[in-house]
């Protein structure tokens, strides 16, 4: 550990210096007045960075800046709060002590100074600033390891809320956002809509190219899905196997279907050659929709019924379309 003496005197500073030595301390530095400390120190104007000691020894009475006064500016600065000081003087007059004391310093020895006391005390400084150093180092570890721990919460959190095939939200996090959704839709009266969509004969897909390909399908399709929906609010969400619903909040049924056509052919659009299917050669959809001002008497399970048998009524139209409950709005376009 790294030891500065600061004493006017020469023959003080080589006394020091020399009993330090003996006893072990290699890292010794010596400043011939209070500014040389300061400058030792890093705290001259334009320096960032303060240089690493762990105890100073403050000689009380020196020309210019007295000992006093150094150690007032040198515990000001908060990087050097913890540097234990002790203090030579030439008294041992209580009043003088106590200013001292008042003035943060760690311990004193009088001149002349007895080895043997100088040492014990050094030592004893030397030790609380170790002891604080492991404590500081403990205590910024703890900060790491907890920041850690946050973003690994943060981390399971998003993976718990995530389908793992497609990366868009998973069963459990549309349930919770549809309750959500839900209940402020009630609170406000405004309107909620669900769309259900189902990949059209997706098992002759799979069963044509492979699980693979079928998977790597669905990751194309939800893709498509999270870049055609646009508001804050909405969530797609993977519902299950080769469905997917997703929530579009404050909107009304006109507004739903016409973002339901929009996924319908932003799926289109991606041209997955689908030979199997019948009503087209890419991949298709089939996607119902729902739209309610939210009563008293629903439930968001009404809600997905109500999309559930749009759906169903659009495969039994002939798929590759979009559906509502009571009106088909979207023909097959061949
Ligand atoms: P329809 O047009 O009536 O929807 O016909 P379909 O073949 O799409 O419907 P069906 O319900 O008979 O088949 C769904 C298929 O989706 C069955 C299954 O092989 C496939 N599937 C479900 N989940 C996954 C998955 O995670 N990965 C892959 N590759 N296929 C899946
Ligand atoms: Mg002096
Ligand atoms: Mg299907």
């Amino acid at each position: 550990m790294s030891i500065l003496i600061v004493d006017d005197s020469r023959t003080s500073r080589g006394l020091l210096t020399a009993i330090l030595h003996k006893a072990g301390h290699r890292q010794i530095v010596s400043a011939g007045s209070a500014l040389d400390a300061f400058t030792r120190l890093g705290l001259d104007e334009g320096v960032s960075a303060v240089a690493e000691v762990d105890l100073i020894l403050m000689d009380v009475t020196m020309p210019e800046i007295d000992g006093i006064t150094a150690l007032h500016r040198i515990h000001g600065d908060p990087r050097l709060r913890d540097v234990p000081v002790i203090m030579v003087t030439a008294s041992a007059d209580a009043t003088d002590l106590k200013v001292a004391f008042d003035a943060g310093a760690f311990d004193y020895v009088t001149k002349p100074v007895n080895h043997i006391e100088l040492l014990a005390r050094v030592n004893s400084a030397l030790r609380l600033k170790y002891e604080m150093d492991q404590r500081k180092a403990r205590e910024e570890e703890l900060v790491q390891v907890t920041k850690q721990l946050e973003a690994a919460n943060q981390l399971l959190h998003h993976l718990s809320l995530t389908d793992g095939l497609t990366g868009v939200a998973n069963r459990r996090h549309f349930d919770q956002v549809l309750m959500i959704e839900w209940t402020h839709a009630r609170r406000t009266g405004t309107q909620l809509a669900l769309l259900l969509i189902d990949i059209d004969y997706f098992k002759p897909y799979n069963d044509r190219y492979g699980h693979q390909a079928g998977d790597d399908c669905l990751r194309r399709v939800a893709a498509a899905f999270a870049g055609a929906v646009m508001r804050m609010g909405d969530l797609v969400a993977r519902y299950g196997g080769e469905e997917f619903a997703i929530i579009l909040p404050q909107i009304d049924r006109e507004g739903a279907c016409m973002i339901a056509e929009r996924l319908r052919h932003a799926v289109m659009e991606l041209a997955i050659h689908h030979p199997e299917s019948s009503v087209r050669d890419v991949v298709t959809v089939s996607i119902g929709v729902a739209a309610l001002v939210v009563g008293r008497d629903d439930s968001p399970a009404r809600l997905i019924t109500l999309a559930d048998q749009a759906l169903y009524q659009a495969k039994r139209e002939g798929r590759n379309r979009v559906t509502t409950a009571d009106t088909m709005i979207s023909e097959v376009a061949l």
